[in-house]
C-alpha cells in the first residue's frame, strides 16, 4: 500500500519527466500577452516578441501556491508534510508573498 506522501513523489517525478515539475518549471516562462511558453533564459516571447516577465513559470506557480519552506517543492494545500523532503509544513501557509 502506498502512502499519499509516495503517490506525491511519483507524481512530481512524473511531472518533472513530463516537463511540468518544479525543475522544468523554473525554465520556463510564459508569454503575458499570448500565453506561449518559452525557455526561461530567453528575453522576448518567440511567437509575438513581447518582453516576457521576470518571474519563471515555476515562481508564478510558487506564488499562488503553497510550497515548502526548505526545498521550494510546490505541495498541495493540504499537505502537511512536504513531499521532496518531509518538512512539517504550517496549515494555511503559502501563497503570501
Ligand atoms: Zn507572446
Ligand atoms: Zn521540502
Amino acid at each position: 500500500m502506498m502512502t499519499a506522501q509516495q503517490l506525491d513523489r511519483i507524481r512530481q517525478e512524473s511531472m518533472d519527466h513530463f516537463g511540468f515539475g518544479p525543475r522544468a518549471m523554473a525554465r520556463i516562462k510564459v508569454c503575458t500577452r499570448c500565453g506561449t511558453m518559452s525557455p526561461s533564459d530567453r528575453r522576448f516571447c518567440r511567437a509575438c516578441g513581447k518582453r516576457l516577465p521576470r518571474d519563471t513559470l515555476f515562481q508564478l506557480y510558487k506564488s499562488r501556491h503553497k510550497s515548502c519552506p526548505a526545498c521550494e517543492t510546490v505541495v498541495a494545500t493540504a499537505a502537511r508534510y512536504c513531499p521532496q523532503c518531509g518538512t512539517a509544513l504550517t496549515p494555511g501557509q503559502g501563497a503570501a508573498r
